[in-house]
């Protein structure tokens, strides 16, 4: 075990705040990977307050890293020390399942994820990246793009790949009519997505100044979800919906809104359940379907395509030490369009704490 610094929260009122948690030393197949960003994601904000449920605390969120590789155990093959490398929401499964087969380790029944899930090694429970360092098995370790900047790729770890995933699945092409509903850090990577794949792209905002942005982003149309004069000029016409809304909301109105056959996929995880009509899903035989991050293959594959297309999120770079400032402007919707953390700033504040100490000890 060694000691690391992190922030985290000790309930679900408390601020983040730092603290040194413990890592373990490196396994034949481990990679310790020095932090370099880390996004923050709207289901970081729901964990750290426990909205969910189930939340164990201390909490150290993140689970969208970027980072530089320190060390490798001996059993190492895919990284070597210096390499620039990505994790996301997960960092085991068993390995054995049919879906870890398949490559879908995100729906294996043994998954741990990235930060609060049962840790086989320490006995805890796991802890993030608002971190200096991680230690992870290479399954789970990512290559990130050469020509990528790196705090724009941090959120490609969950938001990318959340955002990538269910759209490959449904067949976003071109010649399809894609909505995204809410903007923000997931809604803006599915504008990007979407168009990239070529598709008519529709944004559905309940913040009229993001308008112009989205159409900057990519998307043809935006439309402002509480006129509803500009919502029934798209009924019965979209080929899929990705709904990334984090709060209560009208999900009916948005499903009338698809073609025959079409398909709202729930991506977004308000807390409180969400009502259905059926007379919204019956005509057309819509479809309502769900989406979670996507598994370890199709991540690389999604950062391939990002390195391809030079595609990367958003960000607005902030020190770790204006993390809770972060968390009430997500809140608010405030963010253009992802909160990515630069860890440089996580030394800097244990170089000042020294220099105090010192100070202290010289007088
Ligand atoms: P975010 O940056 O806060 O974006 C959410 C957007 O939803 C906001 O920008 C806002 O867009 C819209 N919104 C917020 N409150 C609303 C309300 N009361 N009514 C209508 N629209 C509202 O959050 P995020 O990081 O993208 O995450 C979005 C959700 O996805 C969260 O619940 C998160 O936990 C979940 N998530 C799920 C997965 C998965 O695997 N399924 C992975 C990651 C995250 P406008 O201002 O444009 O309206
Ligand atoms: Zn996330």
């Amino acid at each position: 075990m060694y000691k690391a610094k992190a922030y985290a929260a000790e309930s679900a009122s408390s601020p983040l705040e730092l603290t040194t948690i413990p890592r373990r030393d490196l396994t034949e197949t481990d990679v310790q990977i020095e932090v370099l960003f880390c996004g923050i994601c709207h289901s970081d904000l729901h964990m750290v307050r426990d909205e969910w449920g189930g939340t164990v605390y201390p909490i150290v969120p993140g689970h969208e890293i970027v980072g530089r590789v320190s060390k490798t155990g001996p059993a190492v093959t895919k990284f070597r020390t210096g390499d620039i490398v990505g994790v996301g929401c997960m960092v085991d499964s068993d390995g054995t399942c049919a879906q870890c087969n398949a490559g879908y380790e995100n729906n294996c029944d043994n998954r741990v994820l990235t930060y609060n899930s049962p840790d086989r090694h320490s006995g805890g429970v796991t802890y993030g990246g608002y971190s200096d360092s991680v230690v992870v098995d290479e399954r789970f370790v990512l290559r990130i793009p050469p020509n990528l900047d790196l705090a724009g790729t941090a959120p490609l770890l969950c938001a990318g790949i959340t955002t990538y995933s269910p759209m490959r699945h449904w067949g976003v092409s071109e010649g399809k009519k894609v909505g995204v509903v809410g903007l923000g850090g997931l809604g803006h990577m599915g504008v990007k997505f979407a168009r990239a794949f070529g598709a008519h792209v529709v944004v559905f905002t309940t913040s009229p100044h993001k308008k112009d942005h989205a159409l900057k982003l990519g998307s043809h149309e935006v439309v402002v979800s509480s006129s509803a004069d500009e919502m029934q000029k798209h009924a019965n016409s979209f080929d899929f919906i990705l709904d990334t809304v984090s709060a209560p909301h009208n999900v009916d109105a948005y499903l009338e809104l698809l073609g025959p056959n079409g398909t709202m996929v729930l991506v977004g995880a308000p807390p409180e359940p969400l009502s259905v009509s059926a007379f919204s899903l019956i005509p057309g035989r819509r479809s309502l379907a769900g989406s979670n991050i996507g598994g370890i293959p199709e991540t690389q594959e999604m950062l391939d395509f990002c390195g391809k297309h030079n595609i990367t999120s958003d960000v607005e770079v902030i020190p770790v030490q204006d993390v809770n400032r972060a968390y009430e402007r997500l809140l608010k919707s405030d963010v253009k369009y992802r909160f990515s953390i630069d860890m440089a700033s996580l030394k800097q504040q244990e170089a000042t704490a020294s220099a105090r100490v010192e100070a202290g000890a010289a007088r």
